[in-house]
């Protein structure tokens, strides 16, 4: 995949950097010598990440917080006087529960964390992505692409994300920026397993039967790696991407259905 254009005058924030996902975008954009900023919750992750990354550097926030957000933004502008693309990649699972037993507070956190942290995010780097005509890419999901049965806060969230993208895209691309959304599909990691344990306690079945459900849901029968999500990232950033915009792209090896065939059983 052709990431020209990258490299020690691009400078990058990925929100939720520390860990999964957003830690493999962040160390892509490092092996394009990009300059790179996280932020996350976690003090462990962040010290593990900076110990293996020793040029980047982070902030501990919550970006469902304006003024954790603000925090972030000031140090971005402190150390790199400007920043070229926006990541927004935090987001929780949120619970796995029919709607009635779902808990308001667990709804709001889901959406607070994964599309409210989203917008406060670009709302605040948007006057910077101005001057430098810089790009913005959000980590939605293929939860929000379709419905997903028992995973309605996620589900709302990520529909919003895909939503906020479209009409950024709209509203930015006369300043020169580009909005984007990535929409991975099932990704190998301890998050993954966590949210198959749930789905099997829900519909009371093996996890093994959840996960082999959740790869029959694609038509090339599979579940993918962060690095898969990481590399669209960079040549989304790069300059081989520079007339994609308003595009919600996925990378699931085709998800054809969300209807868990298990739930009928
Ligand atoms: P994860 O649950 O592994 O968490 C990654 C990081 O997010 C952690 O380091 C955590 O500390 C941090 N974090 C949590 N809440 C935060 C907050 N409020 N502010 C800042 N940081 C916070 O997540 P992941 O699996 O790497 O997912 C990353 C993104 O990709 C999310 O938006 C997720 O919805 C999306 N996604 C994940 C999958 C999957 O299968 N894992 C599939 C599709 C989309």
């Amino acid at each position: 995949m052709k990431t020209d254009g990258l490299g020690r005058n691009t400078r990058v924030f990925v929100s939720a950097g520390a860990s999964g996902i957003g830690r493999a975008i962040a160390d892509a954009f490092l092996t394009e010598n990009c300059r790179v900023h996280i932020c996350d919750v976690d003090d462990d992750a962040i010290a593990d990440f900076l110990n293996s990354n020793s040029s980047a550097s982070a902030t501990k926030a919550d970006v469902s917080l304006t003024e954790d957000v603000e925090r972030v933004f000031e140090e971005i502008q402190k150390q790199f006087g400007g920043l070229d693309v926006l990541v927004n990649n935090a987001g929780v699972a949120g619970p796995t529960a029919e709607i009635e037993n779902v808990d308001p507070a667990e709804f709001r956190r889901t959406v607070d964390v994964g599309l409210v942290g989203n917008f406060l995010c670009s709302r605040r780097a948007s006057p910077m992505l101005q001057t430098t005509k810089g790009s913005i890419i959000n980590i939605a999901s293929t939860a929000g692409l379709a419905g997903c049965p028992g995973r309605t806060p996620y589900v709302a969230a990520k529909w919003g994300v895909v939503g906020m993208t479209k009409t950024l895209a709209m509203e930015m691309g006369k300043h020169g920026i580009r909005v984007n959304a990535i929409c991975p599909g099932s990704v190998e990691g301890p998050r993954i397993h966590r949210v198959i344990a749930r789905d099997a306690e829900r519909v009371g079945c093996s996890e093994a039967e959840i996960r082999d459900a959740y790869e029959r849901q694609t038509s090339m029968r599979c579940f993918i790696d962060a690095q898969d999500v990481a590399g669209l990232a960079v040549f989304l950033a790069s300059n081989s991407g520079r007339y994609l915009s308003g595009q919600i792209i996925a990378v699931d090896g085709n998800t054809e259905s969300f209807a868990n065939p298990l739930e009928d059983k």
